[in-house]
């Protein structure tokens, strides 16, 4: 009888691929805002790196380490920051890489300077923020062609297993990256965290087939008003917000594998397309610092989660078992970010 010899377990690491924005943060702490017109003496003035893309990156990177100098993830960035600007050379790129992410398909762009957000934090009103956001070499060549960036793609030594979106580049790059993940074959995994959410909403067809879909409390309320055929006038937000009846929506309509709501303090609640839904309550600090880039930091964490486990040969239909723990791993991270202030510098814990 012929014998048959069984396929070897593969040895390839699993590879995620952060599509997505970087920044330079100028936070500036003041009183209280200038009136118009207006001069005022701040506090302190902090640069730093930033951008969602790159600080989901950071965090998947950081997830990554099971010793200090070993990876069991490979992570990379796709983005644009200006050419030679010194700001990228000394915070973007050092953060970047001591978290483990390759940064070789990260554009330098001669026709836009790196995207900068102005923060002002006002200290007399609990460090509320104001936000002016610049896009630059985020809204630019690379990042504004689905095209160059699946030919980025397909020079990386390894295609991704997964890819990481959000919501600050293009709409139009994001909604074809969507379109060609969703699409049909065997192409990398979506994990869509749509932050900001486009006032223009997304379509249906772009979001369908969707693996894993992250969104906060107020991205949730603005996703389900702004896809077509989700409920429009019915949607209950603030502290009646009920993500028991809004996830399954995302599953019924879009086909949404696994859909996560995160809730702040509170924790995330999940849910499955194959039925599993529940409340990971969040862990408990003494203080909480800075809340910035603690969703970031959870995105990268999950997504690490579900790389590792598409590397060992199932489908996520079968993740049931391991989101729970998944999901806590992911608020521990994001637990420990809130105790730091910053936003890339602090993404994350080694594990
Ligand atoms: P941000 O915009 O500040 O990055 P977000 O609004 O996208 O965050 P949140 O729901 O506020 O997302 O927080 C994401 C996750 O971070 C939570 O699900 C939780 O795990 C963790 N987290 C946030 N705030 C706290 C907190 N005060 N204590 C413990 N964990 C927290």
């Amino acid at each position: 009888m012929a014998t048959t010899t069984p396929t070897p377990p593969s040895t390839k690491k699993p590879q995620i691929s952060i599509i997505g924005s970087l920044n330079i943060d100028f936070v500036t702490a003041t009183p209280r805002c200038p009136g118009p017109g207006e001069t005022l003496t701040a506090t302190s003035l902090t640069v730093s790196a930033g951008g969602k893309g790159g600080n989901q990156a950071v965090a998947c990177g950081r997830s990554s380490f099971t010793s200090q100098t070993t990876q069991d993830v490979s992570v990379n960035m796709i983005g644009a920051v200006g050419a030679e600007d010194p700001y990228y050379a000394t915070l973007l790129q050092p953060a970047l890489e001591k978290s483990g992410v390759s940064t070789t398909s990260i554009e330098q762009s001669t026709v836009a300077q790196t995207g900068c957000a102005s923060i002002i934090v006002e200290e007399a009103i609990g460090g509320e923020n104001r936000i002016l956001v610049v896009p630059g070499a985020n809204h630019a060549g690379l990042l504004s062609s689905v095209e160059n960036i699946l030919a980025a793609l397909k020079s990386q030594s390894d295609t991704p297993d997964i890819v990481v979106l959000q919501g600050e580049i293009p709409r139009t790059t994001t909604l074809g990256l969507l379109e060609y993940f969703n699409g049909p074959g065997d192409r990398a995994k979506v994990v869509f965290n749509p932050a900001p959410v486009f006032p223009e909403g997304i379509p249906l067809s772009a979001l369908k087939g969707t693996a894993v879909l992250i969104m906060n409390e107020t991205e949730v309320v603005q996703m389900a008003r702004s896809i077509e055929g989700l409920p429009v006038g019915d949607v209950v937000e603030g502290d009646d917000l009920r993500p028991e009846e809004l996830a399954p929506q995302f599953h019924e309509r879009a086909d949404v594998q696994i859909v996560l709501i995160t809730l702040g303090a509170k924790g995330v609640y999940f849910s499955t397309k194959t039925g599993r839904t529940g409340i990971v309550a969040g862990v408990k600090v003494a203080k909480v610092v800075d809340t910035t880039a603690a969703g970031d930091t959870f995105v990268g964490y999950f997504a690490s989660a579900v790389a590792r486990f598409l590397a060992t040969g199932r489908g996520l239909e079968a993740f049931d078992d391991d989101i729970e723990s998944a999901v806590s791993k992911a608020n521990a991270a994001a637990a420990t970010c809130v105790q730091r202030r910053g936003a890339m510098q602090k993404t994350g814990i080694w594990v």
